[in-house]
């Protein structure tokens, strides 16, 4: 009988909660099988011995706009789709969400189609969709273009009842502002995630929001009410509710290193801080600017800005934001990593799957040496890079 039962051995393991020492990671038909000690490997298993370092999940990004020179708003095709998660393999990210800002209905049924053909046609890293907008507060647009920004109706409704359960995870930034409570209550009831943000809802109707079904909250402190004395806003009710999650851009120009340490001790859980990109097409790419929605993005300085300054996504990638969590928060390695896999497979309730090395989840795994820096990425239980 063929097998292609492999044993990593010679690096710890971060299985997404702990750390296993002298234990090798098994794996067979893109599955892990187990993390074993080494007295315990199967007779005929191919040996593949790493010199070091740590095997940990491959990342998990919730919101990705963009990479490798395009960005899902221009064209929302399978082919966008798969360059998009090309470019951020090397970076660690081994799932994604490839993400819609604000745009037209008919470009949203453009990328809804795009990624269920992407699923269909199995291209390696997409795991479902995210819609950010259009359903948002015009007060925190933010660089979403305020002539498509629009309140829910129902028939944008029925359109992503539709595509939630067509799609294996579908997430949906939207605004108090913009969409009711019992619309939040039917999406998160068709199995979509809820995510609050672009949003200037007070304390209350953000809780409200929560109670209706909303589990997230969309890069913490950016294009958001802010927490002050007598209103906590949305960053108050996304830190003190454990029903919310909340994507964190982790560059060092989204949020202040000092706000971020005061957020990981303030944060209630279950919910957890987790690490995104919001990304946009200049990763893995030199582009010195890109358009979205047909104006001009500049890159400079790991700053992407319209014209007049705002802010327009991130130039980021994962293992950066891992790194920047270490070296300039001070948190731990292993937390870090949590950040960018465990954690946000646990909001879109898929850790069985990805964002962990247990029986039965996808072998998607990354060997990094002592200085988080990537020395291999799998994908499935194939090396993908280098
Ligand atoms: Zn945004």
């Amino acid at each position: 009988m063929t097998t292609d039962l492999t044993a990593y051995t010679g690096a710890a393991i971060l299985d997404g909660e702990t750390i296993h020492k002298g234990h090798a990671l098994l794996c067979e038909g893109g599955r892990v099988k187990a993390v074993a000690p080494p007295g315990e490997l199967p007779e005929g298993c191919t040996l593949k011995a790493l010199q070091g370092g740590l095997i940990c999940p491959g990342f998990v990004d919730l919101q990705v706009n963009g990479g490798g020179g395009v960005m899902l708003n221009d064209a929302p095709s399978p082919e966008t789709i798969a360059t998009i998660c090309k470019a951020h393999l090397p970076f660690g990210t081994t799932s994604l969400l490839p993400t819609l800002i604000t745009d037209t209905p008919a470009r949203m049924a453009e990328a809804r189609r795009a990624a269920k053909a992407a699923l269909a046609q199995g291209v390696a890293g997409v795991i479902g969709l995210h819609f950010e907008g259009p359903h948002i507060a015009p007060a925190r647009k933010g660089a979403h273009d305020p002539a498509l920004i629009r309140p829910m109706e129902a028939e944008d409704l029925a359109f992503l009842e539709a595509a939630a359960a067509e799609l294996p995870t579908l997430m949906i930034t939207l605004a108090p502002e913009s969409a009711r409570p019992e619309e939040i209550r039917a999406l998160a009831a068709a199995g979509a995630i809820v995510s609050l943000g672009h949003s200037d809802a007070d304390y209350p109707a953000a809780m409200e929001a929560v109670r209706a079904g909303a589990t997230c909250a969309t890069h913490l402190f950016n294009a958001m009410s802010q927490l002050a004395a007598r209103a906590p806003g949305l960053v108050g009710a996304a830190l003190e509710s454990g029903a919310l999650h909340a994507g964190l851009i982790a560059d060092g120009i989204h949020v202040d290193p000092a706000t971020i340490r005061i957020a990981l001790r303030a944060k209630a859980g279950p919910g957890r801080i987790f690490l995104v990109t919001d990304a946009m097409a200049v990763i893995g790419s030199d582009l010195a600017e890109f358009t979205l929605n047909g104006r001009r993005i500049l890159r400079r300085d790991g700053r992407l800005t319209l014209a007049d300054g705002t802010l327009a996504g991130a130039d980021l990638d994962m293992i950066s934001a891992v790194r920047f969590m270490v070296e300039s928060i001070g948190i731990g390695r292993e937390e870090a990593l949590r950040m960018a896999s465990l954690y946000p497979a646990e909001l879109i309730g898929r850790s069985g799957e990805i964002g962990r090395l247990a029986p039965g989840t996808r072998a998607d795994f990354l060997h990094l040496d002592d200085d988080l820096d990537i020395l291999g990425v799998w994908q499935g239980g194939i090396r993908r890079l280098p």
